[in-house]
């Protein structure tokens, strides 16, 4: 079980970079590695903020 549509999290990119985006499932996190931040998913809905972005 994905955090997010497959389909969704394909199309979907960072804001800061516009890189793909990687599932953190047991943070319930997108991450980005080439920033090395991670934005939340709120119930299935992916939170793509850049003030919402959390290092990792
Ligand atoms: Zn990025």
């Amino acid at each position: 079980m994905s955090l997010v549509d497959p389909e969704l999290l394909k199309i979907l990119a960072c804001p800061a970079c516009k890189k793909p985006l990687e599932e953190r499932e047991a943070r319930k996190q997108l991450a980005c590695r080439a920033c090395a931040k991670a934005y939340p998913v709120d119930d299935g809905i992916p939170i793509l903020l850049v003030d919402r972005a959390v290092a990792i």
